[in-house]
């Protein structure tokens, strides 16, 4: 019998207020089916439920998520918070702490496709609180690097405790961890380039906007005077390039309500609150702006600008771009939202095409960073973006955003902690563009769900022996397998050849010196597993070569 999710709340009792919305993917479901979308309710809810209880406490289920990387204040959880608040028996008189019962639990499962898959561990990153430790680890390792030098070109930016540091990732599922002085504020500076380039394109197209600005990297300064061979800045993550992406903004509006628009797409992609502006940072880039007039003025030369582009107001609205403060949480999320295409993973709301992401990556991927692009790119292989504030914003496309925020920078103007921890991501992890291409080490595939290094290669081998297929198990012996390893019954590869009576893979095990005499979880062994088969011949082998009876 078919029902609507109305009809569950009416049998269970538990019916929400009418306003409440529904997931829309679960507005129709089977009335007393167990199993839901492919998930078996009983089984997941004893799976997460205390044995003793038959209930699992709210407080217990956040803390659940949380060890996922998602956090309480999460968007996309209003929903089951609305829901929990319905339900009448409280923990402890804790009226934030309430009893889930299996029903309701039900009901948190159809309409949360997040829970879901928080549960059921299929969010991008699956072993999430190993990440957490990794990045913890690495933030560790690069704390104690004390080199590198404040920017110090105007006073806000020289003041800047250089202690500072922080670590931020946000996955394309919304998996957050940060580390360090994550919620302190920092400007954007460069930062604000790529996000700059995509605005632009949003509102005019690419062919516009590269009718105004080039695709290559320049070979030089971030502010050097120079232009490409068309008389156009480079490309969009240098100076010129910017200041061209500013010109082309919103040209219709006045300038307040342009300065509004940026500001209101940075907390878009954010998906949380409104970003800072410092003002006085405003000032100083002003005050100290000589080669940013000069490169302005050398394009207006060149007649590079849209008509009617006024210079002054141009450039004041680049000054103002850079002055806006985020601080690594926020830089994080918006990196996880270049990361998925354009969509901000806690708001599930688009903000860029995909178009337009792609361009800004491959972009970032070239010219992000200063004149350490090239190199960063061989190394690293991932678009990054960095500003003089001691920001770098890293785009795992497909993954994750992850901010880092050190004042400290090198002499190329990238901040030298940031650099270090991304060293130490790509030799820990396949993150580089071309990592991988062969076959990964799982243990740096942050992919991979916790036990499945350890197990797949495992099962490959039992399911190999058990069908007898002895070039597949020769594949993984030549890729390391230990063919003594057993399964979680203790099953290994000779019991199954030797059960199945695939004698061609009994003969290669004992070439192979394996143990003839493992037990499993119930005490057999190869020799008797041959016996309960009836494969004489494999019983005779194995006792010439010595198992025991
Ligand atoms: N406000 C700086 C400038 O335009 C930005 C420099 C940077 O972060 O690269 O000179």
């Amino acid at each position: 019998m078919e029902n609507t999710i109305h009809g569950i709340f009416e049998k269970e009792n538990q019916a929400p207020s009418s306003s409440q919305t529904f997931d829309n993917t679960t507005a129709v479901i089977l009335y007393d089916d167990d199993n839901i979308l492919g998930i078996n309710i009983s089984d997941l809810f004893t799976s997460i439920c205390n044995p003793k209880k038959n209930y699992i406490s709210s407080h217990e289920l956040w803390n659940i998520l949380d060890r996922m990387g998602i956090r309480y204040e999460d968007p996309r959880l209003e929903e089951l918070k609305k829901y929990i608040q319905t339900i009448k028996q409280e923990i402890d008189s804790d009226s934030t702490n309430k009893k889930i019962r299996k029903p309701d639990f039900r009901n948190l499962i159809l309409r949360s496709t997040l829970l879901r898959n928080t549960l059921i561990g299929n969010l991008s990153i699956p072993d999430f609180p190993s990440l957490a430790q990794s990045i913890q680890e690495m933030y560790n390792k690069t704390k104690i690097i004390q080199e590198g030098k404040i920017a110090d070109y105007i006073p806000q930016l020289a003041r800047v405790d250089p202690n500072m540091y922080a670590v931020s990732i946000c996955t394309v599922d919304g998996q957050r961890f940060s580390i360090g002085d994550f919620a302190e504020d920092f400007c954007l500076q460069s930062t604000c380039k790529p996000l700059l380039y995509c605005i632009a394109q949003e509102d005019l197209g690419e062919e516009k906007v590269h009718h105004h600005i080039g695709l290559e990297p320049s070979g030089l300064g971030f502010n050097e005077l120079s232009l490409d061979r068309n008389n156009l800045p480079h490309n969009p993550m240098i100076n010129a390039g910017a200041i061209m992406s500013c010109s082309l903004i919103k040209q219709e509006l006045n300038i307040a309500d342009r300065f509004d628009f940026i500001i209101n797409t940075i907390q878009k992609l954010s998906g949380g609150k409104k970003p800072n502006f410092n003002n006085a940072v405003y000032l100083s880039e002003r005050q100290t702006a000589d080669r940013n007039f000069a490169l302005a003025h050398f394009m207006r030369e060149k007649n590079a600008f849209p008509p009617n582009t006024d210079l002054t107001q141009t450039l004041e609205f680049y000054f103002q771009c850079c002055s806006i403060e985020v601080n690594a949480e926020s830089m994080a999320v918006i990196g996880a939202t270049l990361a998925n295409s354009g969509i901000c993973p806690l708001t599930d709301k688009r903000i860029f095409k995909d178009r337009t992401v792609q361009n800004c990556l491959s972009l970032m991927l070239s010219c992000g960073m200063y004149d350490y692009s090239g190199e960063f790119a061989f190394k690293i292989g991932l678009p990054a973006k960095s500003g003089v504030s001691g920001a770098l914003l890293v785009v795992i496309p497909g993954l994750m955003g992850i901010a880092i925020w050190s004042p400290p920078l090198d002499k190329i103007g990238n901040c030298v902690r940031g650099l270090e921890f991304c060293n130490l991501l790509a030799k820990r992890y396949n993150v580089h563009k071309y990592d991988g291409l062969g076959s990964i080490d799982s243990t740096r595939n942050p992919k991979s769900k916790r036990y499945e290094t350890k197990y797949r290669d495992i099962m490959a081998l039992i399911a190999s022996a058990s069908t007898g297929d002895l070039h597949e198990i020769q594949r993984l012996v030549a890729a390391g397998v230990n063919l003594n390893q057993g399964d979680y019954d203790y099953r290994t590869a000779l019991h199954l050849a030797a059960a199945e009576g695939h004698i061609h893979v009994v003969k290669y095990l004992i070439d192979r010196k394996v143990n003839l005499n493992p037990r499993d979880r119930w005490g057999g062994t190869p020799i008797s597993d041959a016996k309960k088969g009836k494969h004489e011949e494999v019983v005779e082998l194995l006792r010439v070569y010595g198992a025991i009876e």
